[in-house]
């Protein structure tokens, strides 16, 4: 058996059958055998492995970037197993502008286009021009275009038809020239003058003062998505809590618009979750929506707290609470 805890930031104490690492499609395809059960992971920051897994873990390591410029856009071809926030750093440097809202998430470049990774008023998919993929059950090789790719909020069509269906080898990114700084969000609305330099920097100190470090305390980030509910439900909410927080939304994957989206931080902290501890779980001081592995929590520790939260909030607002971090059991994810 091979420990999975540094494989993991949330850092529980399982293990697995074998752990092994790959470089490139022909190493990956000598490796992965269908029959045989397998979990893929890139930097382990939106997976949880609440126990013992009985299959093999197979850790995607193909790196490379390579890039050229047309006179309207930068074009990357990147390694999944690149770490995302590297290249961010790196297209800062060079001036490929436009992700610099996205710096400091944790992971690969590979899982970017999993839950179309988003912060700070800014979604990957806005830069994504397609991405390359091997499909498990034949080994054929396919790109999907960023149509293809289905993106919504924090989703895409590899946690719908192709979910467990397909490694993502590259990454393929268009970043215009004639780029738009995004500072709608909270602090970058303050800043003097800026620059993509000065939203890089904002956002690594935000996100350093509100985000626990996993290097020093393990956790997998937002634990929960926020909830996207009708208006007539929010409606119902506002008349008891009139200063709830909100946002319209509407790029639903169902294709409804005007809905409300409400951060699930508000209604964890309104449900008397803040702080709370449960054996080595805690529910972050000033982060709520983070769940944080504050030293030997279980997996039933994990289990047991988000469950707890969810039916609370469920009986507060009426709101079913969803994961957004990859629960891994025994034989595969499971959920809450
Ligand atoms: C402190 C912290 C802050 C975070 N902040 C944010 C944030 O602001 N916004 C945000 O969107 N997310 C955030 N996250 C979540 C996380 O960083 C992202 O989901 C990231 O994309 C996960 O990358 P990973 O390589 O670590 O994924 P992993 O956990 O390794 O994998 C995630 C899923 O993708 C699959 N997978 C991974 N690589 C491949 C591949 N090459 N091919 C096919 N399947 C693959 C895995 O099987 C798994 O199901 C945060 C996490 C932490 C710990």
């Amino acid at each position: 058996m091979s420990s999975l805890q540094c494989y993991s930031t949330f850092k529980i104490d399982v293990s697995c059958a074998a752990i092994t690492s790959f470089t490139d499609v022909a190493s990956f395809l000598s490796l992965y055998d269908a029959k045989k059960l397998t979990y893929l992971l890139g930097g382990g920051s939106n997976s949880i492995f609440i126990e013992d897994f009985e299959g093999s873990i197979l850790v995607n390591k193909i790196m490379g970037i390579t890039h050229y410029d047309t006179p309207q856009n930068h074009h990357l071809r990147v390694g999944a197993g690149e770490n995302w926030h590297e290249l961010v750093t790196l297209c800062l440097q060079n001036k490929w502008y436009g992700m610099e809202n996205l710096a400091l998430i944790p992971g690969s470049v590979g899982a970017c286009p999993i839950q179309n990774i988003g912060a700070y008023g800014c979604e990957v998919e806005k830069f994504i021009d397609s991405v390359e993929c091997v499909l498990l059950e034949t080994g054929e090789q396919v790109l999907l275009n960023n149509v293809d790719c289905q993106f919504g909020y924090r989703d895409s069509i590899f946690k719908h038809d192709l979910a467990g269906k397909v490694l993502i080898t590259h990454v393929n990114f268009t970043l215009p020239k004639a780029y738009e700084l995004e500072t709608s969000y909270g602090e970058l609305a303050q800043l003097d003058e800026p620059t993509p330099e000065k939203i890089y920097h904002k956002v690594i100190e935000v996100r350093q003062s509100k985000l626990p470090d996993p290097a020093q305390l393990g956790n997998a980030g937002s634990f929960f998505k926020n909830p996207v509910i009708d208006q007539a439900q929010f409606d119902a909410i506002s008349e008891n809590y009139a200063s709830v927080p909100h946002f319209m939304v509407t790029d639903d994957r169902e294709g409804r618009d005007e809905r409300v989206k409400i951060p699930a931080a508000w209604l964890i902290d309104q449900a008397g979750f803040k702080g709370k501890t449960l054996n080595g779980v805690r529910c972050h001081p000033t982060q709520p929506l983070v769940l944080t592995n504050i030293g030997g929590a279980s997996g039933a520790d994990v289990l047991a707290m988000a469950r707890d939260i969810v039916s609370s909030v469920k009986q507060k607002f009426g709101i079913s609470l969803e994961a957004e971090v990859r629960l891994v059991g025994k034989t595969g994810l499971i959920t809450l």
